[in-house]
């Protein structure tokens, strides 16, 4: 790479690990996000190691307890390996509504989870509202926290990590993922809004996970709307009142592409959405 004083090509996860955590190069996926450094007046990294060659950080592997998501997984090899697995409807609307084609065919999990300071990933609220963990090498061993913790910590977390694989339980939760881009796609969505639910024998939902991003710099839960939809009928209309009644919750943030009020207030339309998707699924 221009200005990049090395590059490596590791073949496993033990190499990519030792690459980053020991050699000091920094991981280099799809390159997506990286290749745009100059724009965003960023200096290119010393070195890279180009994760795409280790294997194991590029499978998907379904399981009866759940599945576990190689770090380098494109978002197109996500949405195709989600096609029919329970649970997952909403991370592979995502995977697959993400970017553009071309995007999807190289931008990877990791990579979209790991870019410091960008808001608008989709798959972030995706796997925050289906329960998934992450998995951290670095010398001071390995770790596993929740998306959540990890998108909470990211921007403070010193160099020299690398994110392996994500692991996300299987479950018979319905999912949806609801997004507003302002042109048909190609452009960063200005508000995001993904859920899980269990529901009771009755139909009424009995645990929601909601979460939200591109409002705020970071994607988070909204624990307001779901203890509010505990109990409730699967109402699209309800859902966007409850949504309306809480949009309090967020402090959206001012960008090019909206500015913070706007974010916030289509969240009742994006709720909307989501619920019209999971009805969509009984
Ligand atoms: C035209 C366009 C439209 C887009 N639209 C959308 C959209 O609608 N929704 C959306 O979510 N995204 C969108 N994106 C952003 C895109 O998804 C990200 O650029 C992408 O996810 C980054 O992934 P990557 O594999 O290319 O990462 P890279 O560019 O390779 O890396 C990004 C950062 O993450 C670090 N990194 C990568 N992998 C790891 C790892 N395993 N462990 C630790 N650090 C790691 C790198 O060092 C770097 O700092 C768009 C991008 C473009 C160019």
């Amino acid at each position: 790479m221009r200005n990049a004083r090395f590059v490596c090509m590791p073949r496993s996860v033990e190499e990519a690990v030792a690459a980053v955590v020991e050699g000091g190069a920094n991981p280099l996926a799809g390159a997506t996000w990286i290749l745009r450094a100059p724009l965003r007046g960023e200096a290119l990294a010393e070195g890279y190691a180009v994760l795409g060659g280790a294997e194991d950080l590029c499978a998907v592997e379904i399981g009866e307890a759940g599945i576990r998501i190689g770090a380098a997984v494109t978002h197109a090899a996500l949405s195709v390996a989600l096609v029919g697995v329970e649970g997952f409807v909403g991370l592979a609307q995502a995977a697959s509504e993400a970017a553009n084609p071309a995007v999807r065919e190289v931008a990877t999990v990791g990579g979209n989870l790991c870019a410091a300071g960008f808001a608008a990933s989709d798959l972030a609220p995706a796997l925050i509202a289906a329960g998934a963990e992450v998995e951290i090498h670095s010398a001071a061993g390995v770790e596993r926290q929740s998306v959540e913790a990890f998108l909470a910590a990211r921007a403070t977390r010193p160099p020299g990590w690398l994110m392996t694989r994500i692991f996300a339980p299987c479950s018979a939760r319905l999912s949806a993922h609801a997004r507003l881009p302002l042109r048909q796609a190609g452009d960063y969505p200005v508000a995001i809004l993904s859920l899980s639910i269990e529901r009771r024998a009755d139909g009424a939902i009995a645990s929601a996970r909601v979460a939200v991003g591109s409002v705020e710099p970071v994607a988070r839960r909204w624990p307001g709307l779901e203890q509010a939809l505990e109990g409730q009928t699967l109402d699209p209309d309800a859902a966007a009142e409850w949504a309306r009644a809480r949009l309090g919750d967020f402090e959206g943030r001012d960008g090019v592409e909206a500015p913070g009020w706007y974010r916030t207030q289509v969240l009742p339309g994006l709720a909307r959405a989501a619920f019209r998707s999971l009805r969509a699924q009984v």
